[in-house]
């Protein structure tokens, strides 16, 4: 039988992906998904785009020095300053590469960098050849390829590859393409790429939808890797979802005949992860990774599952790593209990954790009676989250609401061991909550989304709220959990408010 071709999967949610509109991370919270990807096993970890801001710069360093494994890339433009600094940055890691992005349409050309279509070129030929004396792996992409001209495109192509690029990259960046002329157009370049010792890329955004079909087109002509991101997120619309990609290509090796060397049982965690610490939730009729894509509601369905899962469901659950909502403990259950079921949804803990995680678990257990894995797993993001210099911590809240009386509520909140008291009417207990913190901070947030998830089913339920707000145009976003959903509410409202003070 002839070897599968092994796919390589470019993961760029620390790049592209944390580029989606108040998704900053910090230093900690970017090592934290990094260490996740690793173990998701995929090939490349892009890490970001040390020029951008010295927090960036630091991060990637520290993910170069620590993520041993996957090969670590950094994003630059074509300028000698940016290629620097990102060298500073990655050269620690085992397996470095230095990315080096510029555009090829003429609006770019144009608009962009006021330049000939010529001297990009060579802007662009002095860039790589400077790159590589300092790593050997270099990724070339000609951004907004799509929009090109073909002839030129080719050309820069070539010499991108004679120059010592070892990776050529076409970005959909405005995600124009549409699969059927994208796959041709990959399969052109791959004439072009083929004889020469170099890996073909792709980079497909999804302003059309069509991230995905157009990732695996691409592949079916040809590509070698694929750049996607967890959850699909990104500028705009966002990139082509990882989970979606690498999941199409295990369902139907039928069809790509590839493989990758993906851990699927990790993808369900990675998802859960990037969305809780970016604040993105994900849809839940999202495929793949969202609450519902599972889910057989329709009778004639449940029927056919019942009688055998073949019937309506191509992928199983478990084969993600799923942690379905089943019943796994109450209040009653001891440490080591916990510990065990723990252990079957994949965590390993410390000493030190375990009693952390065992304590939140009793608070929690307390308020509820049945205990499910998903619940468990909340509790664990959220023992685990990392630590931020917590300003304000709540300690007490009290509301008064209803349909005739003026809604009410006082805060009160700990700041370095000091109790601060403020009190508010608002048009509803969560308003009038928000109002009181507002006071206690001595800052006017405006409070730009507000969602509440039940974690499991049930009326027992942990609640889970998200809020995105915004102070003087920049934008944080805060999560909180409780049984009780003014709780959740307060708490995130607050965490939120000390994401912001920290980039102060
Ligand atoms: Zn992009």
């Amino acid at each position: 039988m002839m070897e599968k071709k092994l796919i390589k999967i470019f993961d760029t949610t620390l790049r592209d992906g944390e580029q989606s509109p108040g998704a900053t991370l910090n230093i900690q919270e970017k090592i934290k998904i990094a260490r996740q990807l690793k173990k998701l096993n995929v090939d490349v970890i892009e890490a970001g785009l040390p020029a951008s801001s010295p927090n960036d710069f630091k991060a990637v360093k520290k993910i170069a020095k620590e993520i041993n494994g996957p090969i670590i890339a950094g994003l630059a433009r074509a300028l000698k300053p940016d290629i620097d600094i990102l060298w500073e940055a990655i050269k620690e890691a085992k397996k470095p590469r230095i990315h080096i992005v510029l555009g090829t349409s003429e609006e770019h050309l144009k608009y962009k960098f006021r330049r000939s279509r010529e001297e990009a070129l060579q802007m662009g030929i002095e860039a790589i050849k400077y790159a590589k004396k300092l790593c050997s792996e270099i990724e070339y992409s000609t951004e907004d390829a799509s929009r090109s001209n073909k002839d030129y495109l080719f050309k820069v192509i070539r010499e991108a590859i004679r120059a010592g690029a070892t990776v050529i990259n076409i970005p959909d960046t405005v995600g124009y393409a549409v699969p059927e002329e994208w796959g041709k157009l990959i399969a052109r370049i791959k004439e072009i790429t083929t004889t020469e010792n170099v890996l073909l890329s792709v980079h497909c955004h999804n302003d059309l939808g069509m991230a995905v079909p157009n990732t695996l087109i691409a592949i079916k002509n040809g590509a070698d890797q694929v750049e996607c991101t967890i959850n699909g997120i990104g500028e705009r619309a966002g990139n082509a979802a990882l989970e979606e990609v690498v999941v199409a290509l295990k369902i139907r090796p039928d069809y790509f005949g590839v493989t990758t060397i993906i851990n699927f049982k990790e993808i369900l965690k990675t998802s859960k992860m990037v969305s809780s610490i970016m604040g993105i939730p994900v849809q839940p009729n999202k495929a793949i990774v969202g609450a519902n894509a599972f889910a057989h509601s329709s009778g004639i369905h449940q029927d056919g599952i019942l009688k055998d899962k073949r019937t309506y469901q191509i992928i199983e659950p478990e084969e993600i790593g799923a942690a379905g909502h089943k019943f796994v403990l109450t209040a009653r259950s001891g440490k080591h209990a916990l510990k065990h079921s723990l252990e079957k949804l994949g965590y390993k803990f410390k000493e030190s954790e375990t009693r952390k995680i065992h304590q939140h678990f009793l608070e929690v257990a307390d308020k509820k009676k049945e205990i499910l894995e998903a619940d468990l797993v909340a509790i664990v993001e959220e023992e685990t989250a990392i630590p931020r210099e917590e300003i304000y911590q709540l300690d007490y809240i009290q509301t008064t609401g209803g349909n005739k009386i003026v809604p009410t509520a006082t805060v009160k909140v700990k700041k370095k061991g000091k109790i601060i008291q403020e009190s508010a009417c608002g048009n509803g207990v969560v308003d009038a909550t928000y109002r009181a913190i507002d006071r206690i901070a001595n800052l006017r947030f405006k409070l730009v989304d507000y969602s509440l998830k039940s974690v499991t089913g049930g009326k027992d339920a942990l609640g889970e709220v998200t809020v995105h707000i915004k102070c003087r145009d920049k934008a944080v976003i805060g999560r909180g959990t409780s049984t009780d959903i003014i709780e959740a509410s307060a708490k995130a409202y607050l965490n939120a408010i000390n994401r912001y003070l920290a980039t102060k």
